[in-house]
């Protein structure tokens, strides 16, 4: 269940200290050591899966539970205008530690973080190969 070297598996199971805003038998809650903005946290499971190709269905439905929990205090709390559900599956996308992780990020008014891209265009070609696949 816990996968050796992994910094999240020990920071989960409490085998590394963390700042700690919520934990049960299946999570962790802890505040992002990096944070792009005020209140940033990380909820972890405390199973190992990779990414969210990895996690077990009861634990993806799970996490999403609770971080409408936690986002909740963190928004009205921390006085938040909105906050971001954030979850990097794979580099190409931007995961850096690579066991499962959702991100909530606080967002204020004006703040600069930066969670944004470039609207591109919905080609005929994509539009017809994407929707084949369902
Ligand atoms: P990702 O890029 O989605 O894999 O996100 C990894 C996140 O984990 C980053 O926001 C890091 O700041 C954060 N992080 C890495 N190591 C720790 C740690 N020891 N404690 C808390 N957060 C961490
Ligand atoms: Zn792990």
């Amino acid at each position: 269940m816990l996968e050796n070297n992994c910094i999240f598996c020990k920071i989960a199971n409490g085998e590394i200290p963390s700042a700690t805003l919520y934990e049960d038998d299946m999570f962790r809650v802890i505040l992002d050591l990096n944070p792009a903005a005020k209140g940033h946290a990380l909820i972890l499971p405390k199973k190992h899966a990779a990414d969210l190709f990895e996690l077990p269905d009861e634990t993806a439905a799970k996490a999403i539970v609770l971080a409408k929990k936690i986002a909740g205090v963190l928004k009205t709390g921390l006085h938040a205008d909105g906050i971001n559900l954030v979850q990097n599956n794979g580099e190409a996308a931007g995961q850096t530690v690579f066991h499962y992780h959702m991100h909530l990020i606080p967002r204020y008014q004006g703040d600069k973080v930066n969670i944004n891209w470039v609207p591109g265009t919905l080609t005929e070609e994509d539009k017809k190969e994407i929707l084949a696949l369902f």
